[in-house]
C-alpha cells in the first residue's frame, strides 16, 4: 500500500516520532536501535483473575492507545516507567533500515523473525530487494548493479516468475523506477506493505484496545437475554438487562370497551394509541407524560365489529373498517366521523391503508363473486 500523504504515512509508523528525525538520530547513534529492549523483568508476568492477560502485551496495548488519545507525554512515562516499549525492536530495526535504505540489514532482520513462514519470508524480501531494484533503475548508471540486484537477491527467492519477469521488463521500459525525489514516500509505502505481513506483535495493531473493549461491549449485548435498553452502555460494569427492563407486568387496564378489543395500534408519531373491537366501536387513547392512556374519543358509527385500523401517515386521521363492515374516516383532533366509504367500493372492505402521502388510500376487499381484490381511492 502507498498512500498520498508522507506525513500521515510517517505517524501511522509511529506516533511518537517523526521518520525523518528517526534516521538522522539513528546515523548518529546507530547504537541507539536497542535503546527499546525486551521488557524488564518488572514488566512480564500475567494479568486478571485467570491470569490470560499478558503484561507486557497489556502495556503495549496501552502505550498505543495513549498515543492514539494524543497523551505523549503519558505514554513516554509508561515506557519509562514499566521498562516495556510500543515498538519492538524487530518495527525499530525494519523502521530504520528501511528508510535509510539499508537493505541487506532489513533483510537481515526480517529473517530474524522466529513465527514468520518461509514464504512471508520471500515476500517480504521481495518486497525489499524491489524497492533497491526500483531505485537504482530510477538512478543514473544504475541500470547494471539493477540487474546485479534482480539476479543475485530476487531471482532467487521462492516467487511466482511472472513477478521476476516484471521487473526484468522494467529493465527495458523504466516503468516504476524510484527517482531520487520520490524515494522517501515510496519507502514508506514499501514499508507499510511490510509490515502488513509481519506478525501482530511487530507492531500492535492500530486501535487494538478500542476493538478489545468495542468487541466486549458488543458480546454482551449480543449475549444479554432481556436486552431492552439500546442506548445504556457503560464501561464501568458488565452489561445486562434484568427482567424487570421488558414488559412483563401489568400496569394499567383499559375497560372502556364493552367488548374484545381485536386490533390495537400506536399512531406513527407515538402520541396515541387507537383501538377497535367487537362492541363496534373504535377508541382513540391520547399516551400521558408518565406512559399511562386515557381515552381522548370514542368513535362511534360502525353497526359492526371493527377489526382494522390505520393511522394516517401525519396522524391527523384514522381509517377504520370491519368484516363485512364500511371503511369510515375520522378526525383524530375532534373524534368526528368525517366520511363513510361504502359507496365508491360497493363492496366489503376487511383491512385498508395509506399511501405515504396521505393523499389516497389503498382497501383490501372481499367479493363472494370475485373472490379477493384491492381498491386504490
Ligand atoms: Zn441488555
Amino acid at each position: 500500500m502507498i498512500t498520498n500523504s508522507i506525513s500521515s504515512d510517517q505517524e501511522a509508523l509511529n506516533p511518537s516520532l517523526k521518520a525523518g528525525e528517526f534516521s538522522k538520530e539513528m546515523e548518529a547513534n546507530p547504537e541507539n536501535l536497542h535503546l527499546r529492549s525486551p521488557p524488564s523483568p518488572a514488566a512480564t508476568g500475567s494479568l486478571g483473575s485467570r491470569r490470560l492477560l499478558d503484561r507486557s502485551q497489556f502495556i503495549r496495548i496501552l502505550l498505543q492507545a495513549l498515543h492514539s488519545l494524543g497523551y505523549s507525554k503519558a505514554a513516554s512515562s509508561l515506557e519509562s516507567e514499566s521498562g516495556v516499549a510500543l515498538d519492538s525492536p524487530e518495527f525499530t530495526s525494519l523502521l530504520f533500515h528501511s528508510l535509510s535504505g539499508r537493505w541487506l540489514d532489513c533483510v537481515t532482520t526480517i529473517d530474524s523473525i522466529p513465527d514468520l513462514s518461509p514464504k512471508s519470508k520471500s515476500s517480504a524480501a521481495f518486497l525489499v530487494w524491489k524497492q533497491h531494484f526500483l531505485e537504482l533503475l530510477g538512478s543514473d548508471d544504475g541500470l547494471v548493479p539493477a540487474r546485479d540486484v534482480l539476479w543475485s537477491r530476487i531471482s532467487p527467492l521462492d516467487l511466482e516468475r511472472g513477478a521476476v519477469h516484471r521487473l526484468a521488463r522494467g529493465m527495458i521500459t523504466s516503468e516504476d523506477a524510484v527517482p531520487g525525489e520520490d524515494r522517501v514516500r515510496r519507502r514508506i509505502g514499501m514499508l507499510l506493505d511490510l509490515l502488513g505481513l509481519m506478525p501482530d506483535w511487530v507492531r500492535v495493531p492500530s486501535g487494538r484496545l478500542e476493538h478489545l473493549v468495542e468487541t466486549a461491549v458488543a458480546r454482551q449485548l449480543e449475549s444479554c437475554f432481556y436486552h431492552n435498553s439500546p442506548e445504556e452502555v457503560t464501561l464501568y460494569e458488565d452489561h445486562a438487562c434484568t427482567l424487570g427492563q421488558i414488559p412483563s407486568s401489568c400496569v394499567q387496564t383499559l375497560d372502556a370497551h364493552k367488548n374484545e378489543v381485536w386490533f390495537v395500534q400506536f399512531s406513527n408519531a407515538g402520541e396515541y394509541l387507537a383501538s377497535s373491537s367487537k362492541d363496534c366501536t373504535a377508541i382513540i387513547w391520547e399516551i400521558k407524560e408518565d406512559d399511562t392512556l386515557s381515552l381522548k374519543h370514542t368513535l362511534e358509527g360502525h353497526v359492526k365489529p371493527v377489526s382494522f385500523i390505520a393511522w394516517s401517515p401525519d396522524d391527523t386521521m384514522l381509517l377504520t373498517c370491519g368484516n363485512a363492515e364500511v371503511l369510515k374516516l375520522w378526525d383524530v383532533m375532534t373524534g368526528t366521523c368525517k366520511l363513510t366509504m361504502n359507496n365508491q367500493v360497493n363492496r366489503v372492505i376487511s383491512s385498508c391503508a395509506w399511501f405515504p402521502n396521505s393523499k389516497k388510500i389503498v382497501c383490501g376487499s372481499y367479493e363472494p363473486d370475485n373472490a379477493l381484490s384491492t381498491h386504490v381511492m
